[in-house]
């Protein structure tokens, strides 16, 4: 842990994003002790956005019933929740990132994620919204550089939730952390108590914006999971296109369930929390790093 440093451990979604800076030190947030294990240390922007190894990897869907589909892809599966039905806290979403799978330089995850949910890079790294970054670590002692993916790492127990002043940051039952656009309010105080860096603010207006993605200037927003996805029993898009075009490094599945591909994975390699002196118990784990 100790020998890893941060520069700002990712891009415009990294800090607070307010123009100029607001002091608050978010991005420092992402710290020394970003990786818990390790003796790599972070570099600072990510050096690229797109890229990732080349694989594939069997798609399998299987009707279970009227309106219920179970898809499987690299390992991860989600089972489509009727639109009546509130989300069970019986499973908690996470994802498993192997990083030994990572290319240096691939950035397919974000590619997708952007594509998928509307935002893009403007060219203004400050204050552009970003849900997933790619983040290069080095070794300090070897200078081997790793490549991995950073998003929103869905804590168990979030600060940024704790902190929201009018609940516009919240967890749904099955641990997907989102933010409620109709009623954040912009204070960004979510943005100061994430240790990940993860969210962004929206300093402009938006245009074409997903149906199912909503956005809005002045408020705060980060991965969400693809929450619409899974609703739908899909695997979330970065999970889907490492899969498809790149080396398969994300599994997305249901951590409750001891069965499933995540966990059993989770039980038989050794995988860490980032930060996890922070015992936030993140639905986001990592291996190889
Ligand atoms: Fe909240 Fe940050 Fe944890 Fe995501 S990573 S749940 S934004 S504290
Ligand atoms: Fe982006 Fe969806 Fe992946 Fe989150 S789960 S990083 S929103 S593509």
């Amino acid at each position: 842990m100790s020998d890893f440093i941060n520069g700002s451990a990712g891009g415009s979604g990294g800090g607070c994003g307010k123009e100029g800076g607001c002091g608050c030190g978010s991005q420092s947030n992402s710290g020394s002790d970003i990786a818990s294990a390790a003796d790599f240390l972070e570099t600072g922007q990510p050096q690229t956005r797109r890229g990732f190894m080349k694989a594939a990897a069997a798609l399998a869907m299987t009707t279970l019933a009227p309106g219920i589909t179970l898809f499987a892809v690299g390992g991860g599966s989600a089972e489509a929740r009727p639109l009546d039905e509130a989300a069970s806290s019986k499973v908690r979403w996470g994802m498993l990132i192997d990083a030994s799978k990572c290319d240096d330089g691939c950035t397919k995850c974000v590619s997708a994620c952007s594509t998928e949910n509307g935002w893009k890079d403007n060219g203004r790294p400050d204050t552009d919204a970003q849900w997933i970054r790619a983040v290069t670590l080095k070794n300090r002692k070897t200078g081997a550089t790793q490549t991995l993916p950073m998003m929103c790492q869905h804590c168990e127990k979030p600060p940024c939730v704790d902190v929201c002043p009018t609940g516009a940051s919240f967890k749904r039952a099955d641990g997907i952390v989102l933010v409620n656009k109709h009623t954040c309010i912009g204070c960004r105080y979510c943005m100061m108590a994430c240790p990940y860096g993860a969210r962004s603010f929206i300093h402009e207006p938006l245009e074409d914006q997903k149906d199912y993605a909503p956005r809005g200037k002045g408020t705060v927003e980060s991965c969400t999971l693809c929450v619409h996805r899974i609703d739908e029993g899909r695997l979330p898009a970065c999970v889907e296109t490492c899969n498809a075009e790149a080396g398969g490094a994300l599994m997305f599945g249901d951590l409750n369930d001891p069965n499933s591909e995540i966990s059993k994975r989770i039980a038989t390699y050794a995988s860490i929390e980032l930060r996890s002196g922070l015992q936030l118990n993140t639905g986001v784990r990592y291996q190889n790093i």
